[in-house]
């Protein structure tokens, strides 16, 4: 038996990664999966190579295994295991040395807990939970196995074992503080948090399956059960599929599988699926968005190779996207970094431009392929096709060619369609195409009307996202103002007017009001008070149509453009 010094300048560093990982501790069973999982796509790939020396690799699997009267927990992989050299080389070397890079580079901002739960401390951090870590381990290779005892110091010892199949068994000897991880329930609980889409069968159990009748059995006849091993995860989730071996039903499918508890199927889907210049694989799902965005409790997904990294993807995915859901998938991202780090990474942002790009393609073809359907979705889906067009250019650029407009006559139109409706037979006396808008339907209502008779179009303003949008466009685009539909004298479609905001009370302005209409003939002239707001204009006194077309009429010596007929009774 060898026993030995782990080499290590700090002092002793398993304290240190109790301290600082604590808040994040139920890590430890993704990093050992993670390991198992290595190791079993390495033989993998080794058996396909022919460098496997023999050993076949089968269907393999990952067994978790609770031993409750020996208080230990055990992760136990197929894969290709190590002989004793390597268990000195990788365990008592190179992944002390990455523990401890880890430490010395990161424990001034292990306040930040938001870093530690991504960075891959790797085996050690079975010290979090477990006084006691055993390794048991044969390589494929044709050599002896090994069996490596460490307690929580620098000291370990390490001996030959008589273990025969290839592969390793790590044991953890669980903490009294940490016995949570002894029981089922938490398990079953993490198991299902990080490591439901891994890439190989995982165990953890068994579970009685029902077996089919036989179709002759009679009717009183009870179903056969039978004992099956309970495999957590779905090796081969819809992500890491081709889109074009997936139907619109498997997209559904997978939603659920993410989503057990959601119960609104999503609108569409966008498949994500890059290797240059990054690696980056997802589906993301728009999902119906009420008005009232209520916290969001199922988020887009952050995996790594299919281990579930976190939920937080701000930074990562345009903040606008961030109310999609989903699963993104990639290598490429640095997850021991802080988030303002990450913002500043090149290839963080690559992707992130990569994502906002693909949603403005697939929102704009299904724009093209059925507008209809489009338009049905509209109200469910423009909170964030508005906000992403108000917070990003390039969205905005692209979101032109499909983000609607609904219009007082329950029309959606484009912008650009708007502009061909509008430019030559609504504008002002600059040339300005004059847009006007209502936003209470029924407020405004004989505004509507009137413009409506003129034949005028009025788009209804109803998203809080929309009033800023049309800023934004009156800001970028020459010769368009914006008119409220009952701000001006819409018929003479009206100067660009500034902003009107009153400096007298309601009271004062009612007063003034009866005092112009006692001096001024009720039946000849309106006073209109929304005038009276105006710097320029501090009231206006209109006349009705009727009286102006009557003068007109006498001005011309009758007849004229205006037939009595169609005048309202005076
Ligand atoms: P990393 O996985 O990032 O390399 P770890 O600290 O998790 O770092 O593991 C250190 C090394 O120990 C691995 O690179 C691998 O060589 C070896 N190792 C750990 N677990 C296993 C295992 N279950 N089977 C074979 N080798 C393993
Ligand atoms: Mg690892």
């Amino acid at each position: 038996m060898a026993t030995g010094n782990i080499n290590v300048s700090v002092e002793n560093i398993f304290p240190l990664i109790k301290k600082f990982l604590y808040s994040d501790h139920e890590i430890f069973l993704r990093e050992l999966i993670s390991n198992a999982t290595d190791a079993t796509l390495k033989l993998k790939h080794l058996t396909a190579i022919g460098e496997a020396g023999g050993v076949e690799y089968g269907n393999p699997r990952i067994e978790v295994k609770i031993d409750k009267e020996n208080k230990t927990l055990h992760v136990i992989d197929q894969g290709v295991g190590m002989t004793k050299e390597e268990v000195e080389k990788y365990i008592n070397e190179v992944a002390f040395s990455g523990a401890e890079e880890f430490l010395e580079k990161y424990k001034d901002s292990a306040k930040d807990s938001g870093i530690i739960g991504h960075f891959g401390l790797g085996f050690y951090s079975a010290f979090m939970v477990a006084n006691k870590v055993e390794i048991l381990t044969k390589s494929y290779k044709d050599e002896p196995a090994a069996h490596w005892v460490c307690e929580g110091t620098t000291e370990f010892t390490l001996e030959d074992a008589d273990k025969k199949e290839h592969g390793t068994e790590i044991i953890l000897h669980i903490n009294e503080d940490d016995k949570e991880f002894l029981e089922e329930a938490r398990i079953r609980e993490l198991l299902t948090k990080y490591n439901k889409f891994m890439p190989i069968p995982i165990k953890f159990g068994t579970r009685e399956e029902t077996l089919p009748l036989p179709e002759d059995a009679p009717e009183d006849a009870k179903p056969e059960t039978k004992t099956v091993d309970d495999i957590i995860n779905n090796p081969n989730p819809a992500w890491t599929k081709q889109p074009n071996e997936l139907e619109d039903k498997d997209y559904k499918e997978f939603y659920r599988e993410l989503y057990p508890m959601q119960f609104e199927e999503p609108l569409f889907h966008i498949h994500l699926n890059v290797d240059y210049p990054f690696n980056l694989t997802g589906i993301l799902y728009f999902p119906k968005l009420t008005g009232n965005m209520e916290i969001q409790r199922d988020k887009i997904q952050l995996y790594q190779n299919q281990v579930f990294v976190t939920d937080n993807v701000e930074g990562i995915v345009p903040e606008f996207l961030t109310m999609l859901r989903g699963v993104i998938d990639s290598p490429d991202i640095p997850l021991n970094v802080s988030r303002s780090y990450l913002q500043a990474d090149s290839n963080v942002k690559k992707i992130a431009s990569y994502i906002s790009r693909k949603v403005a393609d697939k929102l704009k073809s299904l724009f093209n392929n059925n507008r209809e359907d489009f338009e049905k979705k509209w109200n469910d889906i423009k909170i964030v096709i508005e906000y992403g067009m108000l917070s990003e250019d390039k969205f905005f650029e692209k979101a032109q060619k499909f983000a609607l407009y609904p219009t007082v006559d329950n029309k959606y139109l484009t912008y650009e369609e708007l502009e061909e409706k509008i430019k030559d037979n609504q504008t002002d006396k600059d040339g300005n195409m004059v847009i006007l808008y209502a936003s209470n339907q029924d407020a405004q209502h004989s505004y509507i009307e009137a413009a409506k008779a003129k034949g005028y179009e009025v788009l209804l303003l109803d998203s809080p996202i929309v009033p800023h949008l049309l800023q934004k466009l009156e800001s970028e685009k020459e010769k368009i103002s914006f008119v409220r539909v009952d701000a001006d004298n819409v018929d003479n479609l009206i100067k660009k007017d500034e902003e009107k905001i009153s400096k007298l009370s309601d009271e004062e302005k009612e007063k003034l009001k009866t005092d112009f209409e006692s001096v001024v003939p009720k039946e000849k002239y309106t006073v209109q008070l929304e005038a009276m707001d105006s710097d320029a204009a501090p009231l206006i006194i209109t006349q009705p149509e009727f009286m102006r077309r009557m003068k007109e009429m006498q001005q011309t010596g009758g007849g004229g453009m205006f037939g009595m007929g169609n005048m309202p009774e005076m």
